[in-house]
């Protein structure tokens, strides 16, 4: 089986070198953060792929598609394998189709839209686009090894999530090609609305192969933290901060004690016990923010320039989906929820959280925008892991206090909390992926049979 993929793959692409059969690089190719879930990691551990391959071109992917189509071969696309559950990972073997030699960026446009292939990093967009006054609307904690391709397809938002949304608003994201999986493989162009059929879709229903996407003037921005006695201050102040349309900030994070004990690197920026408040606010604005940080009772730990990706320390690095990387290296029983408070109930939603599950749940808060402009506590909470049936009544209970949960610890699209209800992600796969080989057992939904919209 392997031997005849990767002869027909190596025949496509006119070379071997860039067809992978070795077992270690196959394993490699084959996974991403899926670990982060004690429930994922025992499940897709020994996942994995029969072949691997680099494609150069959009040429390239449609002869490898028609050709594993031909032979109803699964193929799933990578980008750099940093999804946190499990997307990447081939679940029915196939072909692994790594897209991180196509990283081109062809223009970013008078306008501000950067043109770019799929595997372009993002930390080299941001670097790239502030020379050109223009910077990344938002970006994840993964900025620097992540691809473009691979946070539209299995992103969601992140730094700069609190002024401009997520991918999904605000036409974050303007267009870009799709190759198909149909008998005859095809470039479909998908522009505004559009776009929503194909977007974190894990590469289910398509395969992004040129994306236009938007970006934001650049900032000069300045990283503060800000230690207070209690949660409920540094909460306090970070909400008024993300809340005011007076801030110009690309991040309001907040940690209650003990998470700030787990960065190791940047430790001394909190004494014991204390809750930190993170953000990224224009320079302009530090001083007035040091003040306003002070009158409501906190003490200034760190005030230092942004400059890109390359900043040390770069704080980012421990907010969004980092926090829960520096807990489990503090202590591997640690896991995470992803979820939304409500801006209104949140107080009563984390009281009535201590009160069930006490230091079972620590509050990691990442406000961002909705894309009805309202600013909402976002977080990644820290999870101490004690049974799959302890985790599940606990998202069970956020849930029915109000508090949505987007479920890190399921490998389908459907209950990962970004799944259209309006259907479209499925009609386009029954449209473009009819035989059901792209990414294959990560939408649940999908049938051979037509649903109606
Ligand atoms: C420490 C850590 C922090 C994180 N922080 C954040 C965060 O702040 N915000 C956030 O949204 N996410 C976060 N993530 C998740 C992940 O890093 C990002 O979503 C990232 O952008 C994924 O990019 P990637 O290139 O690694 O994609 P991959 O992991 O390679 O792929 C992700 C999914 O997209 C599919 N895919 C990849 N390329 C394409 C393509 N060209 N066409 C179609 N489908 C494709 C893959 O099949 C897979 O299903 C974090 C993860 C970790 C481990």
């Amino acid at each position: 089986m392997t031997e005849g993929l990767a002869a027909g793959l190596s025949q496509i692409l006119g070379d071997r070198e860039r067809v992978f059969t070795a077992p270690a690089v196959l394993d490699r190719l084959s996974h991403d953060f899926y670990w982060y879930s004690p429930i994922l990691r025992p499940r897709l551990a020994n996942k994995c792929a029969d072949v691997a391959a680099q494609p150069t071109s959009v040429d390239e992917i449609l002869a490898m598609l028609r050709f594993a189509g031909r032979l109803r071969t699964p193929v799933t696309v990578r980008g750099a394998g940093t999804g946190n559950y499990g997307q990447c990972v081939p679940l029915e073997r196939g072909i692994v189709l790594d897209l991180s030699l196509m990283d081109k960026l062809e223009e970013i446009t008078p306008d501000g839209i950067a043109v770019c292939q799929p595997g372009l990093r993002l930390g080299v967009l941001e670097t790239e686009a502030r020379k050109q006054g223009w910077e990344l609307r938002m970006y994840p904690s993964t900025l620097v090894k992540a691809s473009v391709g691979g946070f539209l397809a299995g992103g969601s938002g992140g730094i700069g999530s609190v002024a401009h949304g997520g991918l999904r608003d605000f036409d974050n994201v303007r267009a870009f090609e799709v190759v198909t999986m149909e008998e005859e493989p095809r470039v479909v162009l998908h522009e505004g609305s559009a776009v929503h059929e194909i977007l974190h879709a894990w590469g289910t229903n398509g395969i992004l192969t040129r994306i236009w996407f938007a970006l934001a003037p650049a900032v000069e921005w300045t990283q503060v933290t800000v230690a207070f006695d209690t949660f409920a201050q540094a909460f306090d102040f970070s909400e008024s901060i993300a809340v005011s349309t007076e801030w110009t900030k690309r991040l309001a994070t907040v940690f209650e004690w003990p998470i700030p004990s787990f960065f190791t690197p940047v430790k001394n920026l909190v004494r014991d016990g204390r809750a930190l408040a993170l953000l990224m606010i224009a320079n302009e604005q530090v001083h007035a923010l040091c003040a306003a940080a002070e009158s409501a009772g906190g003490e200034v730990t760190f005030v230092g320039v942004y400059y890109g990706p390359r900043t040390q320390p770069l704080l980012s690095d421990y907010t969004w989906n980092h926090t829960t990387l520096w807990a489990i290296k503090a202590d591997p029983a640690y896991t995470y929820l992803q979820c939304g408070f409500s801006p209104k109930e949140s107080r009563e939603q984390f009281r009535l959280l201590r009160e069930r599950y006490g230091q079972e749940i620590l509050f990691h808060i990442e406000f961002m925008k909705n894309g009805d402009g309202v600013v909402i506590p976002g977080a990644i909470p820290v999870v101490r892991f004690i049974t799959e049936e302890r985790l599940n009544d606990m998202i069970a209970y956020c849930r029915s206090i109000g508090v949505f949960v987007a479920n890190p610890h399921v490998n389908y699209l459907e209950d990962g909390g970004r799944f259209r209800a309006d259907n479209i992600q499925l009609l386009a796969k029954q449209k473009y992926d009819p035989r059901g080989l792209l990414n294959p057992g990560k939408m649940i939904s999908f049938q051979k049979q037509k649903v109606t919209p």
